[in-house]
């Protein structure tokens, strides 16, 4: 099976996916509470899961997948502990930050893929500014 996570990479093997046009799949997730019986990693750990399972069966499309971005917006979790989140500012810099890196390595498509309900309209005004 082709490798589709990009940290397990090399430079060089980025650099052939970029020439031939691959779309990047960057999981948006969240480090936060989830209910006394699940991991605060639950969010982070599907939205990657799905993410390297949906590249794999794109057989004809090259797709790789970042590490999930596990910082979402989640003050909404707060009082329940165990939740470290982003305020908006930030979360929309570090997207504008990941595409601008994407960019310098030759990368033209970004699929944002989000795992998180509190980063939904987030998600939709950052990717919306970033499309310019
Ligand atoms: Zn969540």
């Amino acid at each position: 099976m082709t490798e589709t996570r990009w940290e397990r990479m090399t430079a060089p093997e980025l650099r052939a996916l970029a020439e031939r046009n691959a779309v990047v799949i960057l999981p948006v997730a969240a480090l936060e509470q989830h209910g006394p019986h699940l991991p605060v990693w639950t969010d982070s750990f599907i939205g990657h899961s799905i993410a390297i399972r949906a590249a794999e069966l794109c057989a004809d499309l090259p797709a790789v997948v970042l590490p999930p971005m596990w910082t979402g917006l989640s003050e909404h979790h707060f009082p329940f502990g165990g939740t470290i989140s982003l305020d908006y500012a930030t979360f929309a810099g570090v997207l504008r930050c990941v595409m601008r890196s994407l960019l310098a390595d030759g990368f033209s498509r970004l699929m944002l893929f989000n795992s998180h309900g509190g980063n939904a309209e987030p998600l939709a005004v950052a990717s919306r500014e970033m499309a310019h």
